[in-house]
């Protein structure tokens, strides 16, 4: 669902391999469980976009369950 508002598209997370923050572009209608791979150190995220309803969030954390 999109509100009135601008939908942010664009985040700053921190990779939960290396360390280093990485900015990422979500498209506006992406939402739920995604795997990105980081820019950086190339190792795959598991991604999860959720809406509140009025700000969009993101959660960033590792595939292999060790971080
Ligand atoms: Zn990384």
């Amino acid at each position: 669902m999109l509100g009135n508002g601008p939908t942010q598209d664009q985040f700053t997370i921190l990779c939960p391999y290396c360390g280093e923050s990485v900015e990422v572009y979500l498209e506006p209608d992406v939402e739920g469980n995604l795997v990105q791979d980081c820019e950086v150190c190339c190792n795959p995220w598991e991604v999860n976009v959720w809406d509140d309803g009025e700000d969009r969030h993101i959660e960033v954390s590792r595939t292999d369950g060790l971080g």
